[in-house]
Formats: structure tokens, sequence, C-alpha cells
């Protein structure tokens, strides 16, 4: 027709549809989960527009329904969500919105196989994944709140086209062309399997459709509002992966219920793997708010950005299922549960860190990101230190502040630290020749947050942190130091080095903390150490 509108596909997407369907062609079957998942955030998306908008509402209960054509070869997946404008289908099926198909080819090559496919729905691509049982897809959608659909289809190779169309309530109709070898897809006995596999806890309605007639595919039950007795490990597994975007078990699992002034109920997981996406990038928290088992917001900030890493869900019956964006901001009674959680959060941290070995697991993924804790939340400050771990001078493998205060030498009063860029190097470090000789351990610190956050911290447990790098660090109270009395035979060759280097260096001074090497450099006992000087230089200060 004359109205059909044909568009090149964004640069990256080409090669990427080529990727997902190549790269991941053993696990194809998650195709339908990833459909089903958008379906499902569609409805999601009206329900909570509808809060503020209510010419949204649905008139009848929404669902997601799955209706396999074999005759025609086609696979329909219908939904009665926020539908897509014209622009919007141009917008979210036309490029990649999240990140660039470089990092996920690298991705893609880099994760063991077995985790790939969790990709797709981190970089969020999963639409794409249809190409992978359908050589050409037709997505019909008509926005809510508005008259006019559009009918987005292609083939997957370059270009897809955009034609009017009609449908008679706002929604999305996905119709999938399957390939003749993906046939096993249209028998309902199949697609009842996946997504009972995939998709048992969304709590919308799935019916897949037999001779005629609808059946519900899904339990559809809040997961979270179970009792704890009545939930398998693999259930709790399956909807963490959903809620995570992940595919890894997950490290910890909290799930409890509070009662009392506070009533909520919170199934939380802290992920067994690093995200791809790296946790630099976005720093809220993701946790989801739901009321009444509706879902409201993953903005909410539910914890802290220092635990971002925290993936699940929040229930409460505390707030109105008419909250607004801007209640959410003022009420207390969010920041009444972000307290609770948080605490929950961290006493299972303190447990599961008796476990050193098990514990190690979580602080290699996510050390670094706990640490912003200490660097700027005052109230947890005390608490997340204990939790932190370190390399040191002096043992193998992860120490704690406690541990090292357990091994301090006689007469030593502070706790040494040094800052760099790589643990290997700092052991390397003439800084720590002084230190050695006298026995005296010091922590190496490699992340970059650890610039910060020890001047925040100040002491533990009454003991003060140093760097090491700082001048006049006294080392003369503990035994063991080389041979002291030298120090005065020095003092006209240190007056000259003064004058020599009198604009490179504030200060020449003799020193007890160096054995083999002539000279170090040293950080003036007030003001930045060495790593942040060389920190600030980078940044141009
Ligand atoms: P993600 O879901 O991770 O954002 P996808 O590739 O699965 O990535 O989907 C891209 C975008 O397309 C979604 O974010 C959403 O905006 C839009 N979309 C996909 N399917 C639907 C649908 N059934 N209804 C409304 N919007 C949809
Ligand atoms: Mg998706």
């Amino acid at each position: 027709s004359d109205t059909l509108e044909r568009h090149e596909f964004g640069a990256e997407v080409g090669r990427l549809l080529d990727l997902v369907v190549h790269a991941l062609y053993s696990e194809r079957e998650i195709f339908l989960r990833e459909l089903v998942a958008n379906a499902a955030d569609a409805v999601d998306r009206r329900r909570f527009e509808a809060l503020t908008n209510p010419a949204l509402t649905l008139a009848a209960e929404a669902k997601v329904r799955i209706l396999p054509d074999k005759a025609a070869r086609t696979l329909t997946i219908a939904d009665s969500g926020i539908g897509m404008a014209k622009a919007e289908l141009a917008q979210h099926l036309g490029t990649i919105a999240r990140s660039g198909t470089l990092a996920f080819a690298k991705s893609l090559a880099e994760a063991p196989a077995a985790e790939k496919p969790s990709l797709i729905g981190q970089f969020g691509v999963g639409f794409y994944s249809a190409f992978m049982v359908a050589d050409r897809v037709e997505v019909t959608s008509r926005r809510a709140g508005t008259e006019e659909a559009w009918t987005w289809a292609s083939e997957g190779k370059g270009d897809y086209t955009l034609a009017p169309a009609s449908r008679e309530e706002p929604g999305t109709d996905i119709v999938l062309h399957m390939k003749a070898d993906a046939e096993e897809f249209l028998e309902p006995f199949r697609l009842q399997t996946i997504i009972r596999k995939w998709a048992d806890h969304i709590t919308i309605p799935i019916t897949v459709a037999r001779d005629g007639k609808d059946e519900p595919a899904n339990e559809g039950t809040a997961l979270w509002r179970k009792p704890k007795s009545e939930v398998t490990e693999e259930q709790y597994a399956e909807f963490y992966r959903h809620v995570a975007h992940a595919f890894d078990q997950p490290w910890a699992t909290l799930h409890w219920r509070a009662e009392g002034t506070l009533e909520f109920s919170a199934l939380l997981f802290i992920p067994g793997m690093k995200p791809f996406q790296a946790v630099e990038g976005e720093r809220e928290s993701r946790v989801r708010l739901h009321v009444r088992r509706m879902f409201i917001t993953d903005q909410a900030g539910l914890l802290p950005p220092w635990l971002r890493f925290v993936q699940g869900v929040v229930d409460t019956e505390d707030l109105p299922l008419n909250v607004s964006r801007e209640m959410l901001q003022a009420t207390p009674v969010l920041a009444r549960i972000r307290k609770s959680v948080t605490n929950r959060v961290l006493s299972e941290l303190r447990s599961r860190a008796r476990d050193a070995e098990d514990y190690a697991k979580f602080w290699e993924n996510f050390g670094a990101v706990l640490k912003e804790g200490v660097w700027e939340d005052a109230e947890h400050r005390k608490e997340v230190a204990a939790l932190l771990r370190f390399r040191s001078s002096a043992v193998e493998g992860w120490t704690s502040l406690a541990d090292y205060l357990a091994r301090m030498k006689e007469g030593q009063e502070a706790i040494y630290i040094l800052a760099g860029d790589d643990t290997a190097a700092l052991a390397r470090s003439p800084q720590l020749e002084g230190f050695r000789a006298r026995g005296v351990e010091v922590l190496l610190l490699s992340d970059g947050i650890d610039a910060f956050w020890p001047e925040r911290l100040d002491a533990f447990e009454g003991k003060p942190i140093r760097s090491v790098t700082k001048g006049s660090v006294d080392l003369s109270k503990i035994a063991g130091g080389p041979d002291q009395g030298e120090a005065a035979d020095v003092a006209q060759l240190l007056a000259r080095l003064q004058e020599l280097l009198k604009d490179e260096v504030s200060e020449v001074r003799a020193t007890d903390r160096l054995v083999d090497s002539a000279v170090v450099l040293a950080a003036p006992p007030y003001g930045p150490d060495l790593q942040m000087q060389r920190l600030l230089r980078r940044a141009g200060r």
C-alpha cells in the first residue's frame, strides 16, 4: 500500500540480530519468556499510568494470551498493556536503547554457555529473540489513550516497515511467522511447559489457546506472599532470574514478613555473579515496590545505593493502591521500610561473613559497591566497615579490620593502609619496607573508592586508620626496625637535598620506613594521600 513506510534498522541492530539468532540457538525457547515478560511489563505500566490517568483503566481483567495457529504456522502473543505509538514502535523495536552491540558481543563471547541466555535480558534486547524462531515478525499496537494503531513488520534482515492498522482495544499483538524448524512452538502443551518453567511467577494471568479455548498456563501467585515452607529452591531461583534478569543461582535468598507497626513481605536476592552491565553505571536500587501484590514502581529507592546489587520485591499493605510518585517521595512509610530492609540485609551479610570462603564469593562481586556505604552513609558506616575485606601485606586471601586488630604489633597505634591501582604492585612497593622489617601489617587497597572512604571512617574500634604514604608515620615505638642512630649523620645531606629539590617537594626528611630503598615519596600528614593526589591529577585538578 502507499502508506507503507520502509525504515532501516539502527546501525547496530542488524549485527545484533545475527548474534542473538546464532549464539543462543540451543536455548531458543526463551523467546517466549522474553515476549511474555514484555507483555506483562506493558500491563504493569498501563496499570501504573492509570492511577493518575483513569481514562487508561482496563475494562476487563488484564491478561496475556498465547495463540498458536498450526494451519497458518503463526504464534501470536497478545496483551492489553500500555501499547506503543508509531514513534515508540520505531524507537523500541528499531534501535538499541540500553547498550551497544559491541559490549553485548563481547559478553556473549566471554560468558559460559549456561549464562548466555541471560545476556538478552540484561542488555535489553529480548524482543529480538523472536527472530530465533520466526522468519517474519509483525507487531500491531495501539497506545492506551490513543485511537490509532500501527503495524511494525520485519524479516530481521536490515529493515522494517510501518503501516497503519486497526485494533479494537489498546495493547499489542505480536505475530510470529514460525520457521519450518520451529513448529514445536505451535504445540499448546509445549507452550504451557515453557510458561510453567519460565513465567510461573508472573502475577498476570497467561493463557494458551487450545481447541479455541484459553487455558491458564501460569499459577500466578505472588511467590513472596507464600510461606517459606511452600516455596522450593527452584521456584526461588526462577523468580530471582526473572527479577534480576539473571541466569545464575542467587548467593543469598532473603524471604521474610514484617508484622506489627509496619507490614510488608519481602523477597530479596543477592546475585551469585556480577552482572555484565556494570553496577557502577546506575546508582539507584531497583528493588520493586508492590502494594497489595500490585506492582507500583522499581524506582522507590527501597535500599541505599551502596546495596544496589540486591534484587527483588517488597510488597506492603501500608500504602494505598493509588499511591502517586509525589506521595512515594513524601511518605514516612517508605523511609521506615527502607530502614528495616537495610538492616535485614546487613544482618544477613554479617551472619554469612562467618564463613570466610562463602563470603569471599560475595565480596569479590560486590565488595567495591558495599564500600561506598562507609563513604556516604554515616548511619551505617561502622556496621559496613566491619563487613569489609582486604588484601594484606601479611596474610594470604581476604582479611577483615577485626582480624587486623588482633594481629597488631605491640606498640602499634594505627591501622595502616596503602591504596593504589592493583594489589600485586602495592605488595612490591618500597613504601612497605619499614613496615615489613618490623612485621607491621599493611592493608592493600585497590578499588577506586579506596581513595575516599578511609578518610571518612577515620578509625575502627578506636584505632586510627593511616595511609602509609602520608608523612611522619612513626614506627619508632615498634621493635624490630632497621638500625636507628644513623639519622643524625644525614643532616647535612638532607639540607643539601632540600635546597636542590625546593621547587619539587615541600620537605626532605630522614625516615625509618625504608630498608633497601634510598628514597620514597610521602604525602604531607594533613591532606590527600598519594593515591588521592594521583586521582586528583588524573581528574585534572
Ligand atoms: P526490554 O524489555 O529489556 O526493555 P526488549 O527488547 O524486550 O527490551 O523490549 C524493548 C522495548 O520494547 C521495551 O522496553 C518496551 O518499551 C517495548 N515493548 C516490547 N514489547 C512490548 C509490548 N508487548 N507492549 C509494549 N511495549 C513493548
Ligand atoms: Mg524485554
